[in-house]
């Protein structure tokens, strides 16, 4: 098959993303724009819709927004409710979506994301969820004691992951999260990781690039937003595999697979939706937008986003 030369028609492309100026948006453009496709940043946060119409549609101000061949979601965490409702419009307008809004919502979810994968036999570091504060010392004991991680549901970047060191400890930080209310893992701590984890890039069932990040002296998150460094790292077949898996089993075409490498093999920390393409195609070198874009145009159709994860 010579798919590479193969003229594809252009495509008209909508970026759902809050700013022009962020890398990510940025290199999307680029790559759509070299390839001859049509493309536009549209600020989702601003557009309103007509839910009820039997003609759906999405307006910015007064325009109508329609024609779209595909559009590629990049919707921030704290934009989830609103941002999936508007991909979800576009949807019903019969606009391919690369990720469709159940499963960016069902991969927002970090409870319920890792249910699924274990459902499916993804590797996870044991983990333990509790309702009732007075559970803090058997969640302590599902993970084999102390040291453990403590991670709120609801952070970010890092931000509510906590290393306790003994079980009193995450006793303490359980009963504490608990008391304010906030809903809480808590994680066997994968030491062998040495504060460094795996970002697997996936691109339609493939691994397109791979990093390895690591925390900065002393601190065992890997987050780039907290000083660490990233690296091109090749990968084991059984890795590549672990993140296939995790991002067909979340229904993403485009995902981060987020791996810890532990004793017991690849274990997956997070599957994020909108993976940033600055960390990855510097460390790299490779031109991820370009790959996501390539993929749309082989894949968007009229209605042709369907749900395929599971729950
Ligand atoms: P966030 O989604 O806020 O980035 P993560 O759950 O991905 O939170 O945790 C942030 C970082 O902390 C991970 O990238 C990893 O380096 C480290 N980490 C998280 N959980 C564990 C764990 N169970 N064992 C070892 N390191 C962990």
């Amino acid at each position: 098959m010579s798919e590479a030369t193969e003229e594809k028609p252009k495509m008209k492309i909508g970026i759902l993303s809050r700013n022009r100026k962020l890398y990510s948006t940025k290199s999307l453009v680029t790559a759509a724009e070299k390839r001859g496709h049509e493309v536009r940043v549209i600020d989702y946060a601003k557009c309103h819709m007509n839910i009820t119409s039997h003609r759906p549609s999405i307006y910015l101000g007064d325009e109508d927004l329609r024609g779209f061949d595909a559009i590629i979601p990049r919707i921030g965490a704290s934009y989830t409710f609103f941002g999936t409702a508007v991909v979800r419009q576009f949807e019903m307008m019969g606009v391919y979506s690369v990720n469709e809004s159940v499963a960016i919502s069902r991969s927002r979810d970090k409870l319920r994301s890792l249910q699924l994968l274990a459902r499916k036999g993804i590797g996870l570091p044991v983990t333990g969820f509790a309702h009732d504060p007075k559970a803090a010392g058997h969640l302590v004991k599902i993970c084999g004691g102390a040291p453990l991680v403590i991670k709120l549901l609801e952070g970010t970047q890092g931000v509510g992951v906590v290393l306790a060191e003994t079980g009193k400890a995450a006793e303490s930080v359980i009963e504490a999260f608990r008391g304010l209310n906030a809903n809480i893992l808590s994680q066997e701590f994968i030491k062998e990781a040495g504060g460094s984890d795996i970002r697997c890039f996936v691109v339609g069932e493939k691994v397109v690039a791979a990093m390895k990040r690591q925390g900065k002296e002393g601190e065992f998150r890997s987050n780039l937003h907290r000083g660490g460094t990233a690296n091109i790292e090749k990968i084991t077949p059984e890795e590549r595999s672990t993140a296939t898996r995790a991002a067909k089993i979340m229904g993403l075409n485009v995902a981060g697979v987020d791996l810890l490498r532990s004793n017991h093999g690849p274990v997956v920390m997070e599957v994020n939706s909108s993976p940033g393409l600055e960390g990855i195609e510097m460390a790299t070198g490779k031109d991820v937008a370009g790959m996501i874009i390539d993929f749309i145009a082989r894949n968007a159709r009229p209605g042709r986003t369907r749900t395929r994860g599971g729950g």
